[in-house]
């Protein structure tokens, strides 16, 4: 499905700087709000963010103050000239947020992750004219994403950008939520007029891994940042760890480098070249090497072998890590790529053991 968009940059905003979203996890009090949103203001940001409802893990903890909080956006809105964004998860939120003049909507990590709720927030936005953002679901399912992405154009949405807040993780990696980096640059290469942006401190989980993911984020040329700041971050009622104030936003982004020459030289070209020259080897190496592996498969069957010999795979996944720390190749990244050559060649085997057996049948 093509996707027609149109900007969610909107007036007196620069369209060329990364967009930045800054503001508190959760609004807590009129005074924490107004004094973060007063001090971003003040170090140049435009967009202020602030969840009123708040998806919480376990029940008991703050769950957000509700539509009450509205009235201090609004409060936001005229005193510092700031566009407001806040998270909608239902048809009420939707309704709400658009009656208190909320200027962009997000929808969370919690709500993408079902169709049901998605849908429900895309038929209340049927015929509204707003910039809804998308984060990625909790889990790492592009599908799923790009769906949620697809219900809300169909609403009649066409300023719509996606979020990258990491993916929930059974391994603890350091991160609150893993980056997986590779799901949203696939996501750029299905959807290339689609904004993406980077939101660091749900990555993070902690203040100090920010700075860096927010550059790995721009390095990867990310339309954008969405970053929980906070007037008092030790003091936050919800995600204190991920918090920074807006002094340390101001230097943040002073010291992030936007790498964004675009200009191609002849070197670049001959080094590109060198690559497509290694990529057309690496192919032609694969074909040969599943052409032994069905000589292999064709062998196994007539002498009533199975498909699989786990020794055998073990040895190739072993040595070939092995050979990979004296060539300075990262073992994990040469072990998952001859696992997912081993997952061929084994499918390879299969089909022929099929076919055989489909022509036994006859
Ligand atoms: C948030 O932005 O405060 C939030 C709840 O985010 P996520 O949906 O990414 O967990
Ligand atoms: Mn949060």
């Amino acid at each position: 499905m093509e996707l027609q968009l149109e900007s969610i940059v909107l007036p007196g905003i620069d369209p060329v700087c990364p967009l930045m979203i800054a503001g508190p996890c959760s609004a807590e009090t009129e005074e924490q709000v107004v004094s973060t949103a007063v001090e971003l203001a003040s170090v140049g940001v435009r967009i202020f963010r602030a969840g009123i409802w708040k998806p919480r893990t376990k029940p008991g903890g703050f769950e957000g103050i509700g539509s009450e909080g509205l009235g201090w956006l609004k409060r936001v809105k005229r005193e510092t000239g700031m566009y407001t964004t806040i998270e909608v998860a239902t048809r009420n939120h939707v309704f709400d947020a658009l009656k208190a003049g909320i200027d962009i909507l997000w929808m969370g990590a919690r709500t993408v992750v079902n169709p049901f709720a998605v849908q429900e927030i895309a038929d209340s936005l049927s015929g509204m004219d707003v910039p809804v953002l998308i984060k990625n679901p909790v889990n790492p399912d592009l599908e799923l994403w790009i769906g949620a992405i697809e219900r809300i154009y169909r609403a009649g949405i066409r300023r719509i950008g996606a979020v990258h807040r990491g993916f929930s993780s059974y391994e603890n990696k350091g991160y609150r939520n893993t980056p997986h980096w590779q799901i949203p640059i696939e996501l750029r290469r299905r959807i290339p007029n689609l904004p993406i942006l980077c939101d660091p401190s749900h990555i993070a989980g902690n203040r100090e891994l920010i700075h860096s993911l927010a550059q790995q984020a721009m390095d990867l040329k990310f339309d954008g940042l969405l970053i929980e700041v906070h007037c008092s971050p030790d003091k936050a009622w919800s995600d204190a760890k991920q918090q920074i104030t807006p002094k340390q936003l101001k230097q943040l982004l002073d010291t992030l480098i936007i790498r964004d020459t675009d200009h191609p030289s002849e070197d670049l070209a001959d080094l590109r070249n060198k690559i497509d020259g290694i990529d057309d080897q690496l192919l032609s190496l694969l074909a040969s090497r599943m052409q032994v592996a069905e000589e292999i498969g064709r062998y196994k069957k007539a002498n009533n072998m199975p498909v699989l010999q786990t020794t055998r795979y073990g040895q190739i996944i072993e040595q070939k890590s092995e050979m990979a720390k004296s060539m300075k190749l990262n073992p994990d990244f040469i072990k998952e790529i001859m696992k997912q050559i081993h997952e061929e060649s084994v499918r390879r085997q299969m089909d022929i053991m099929n076919i055989n057996q489909t022509e036994n049948s006859k």
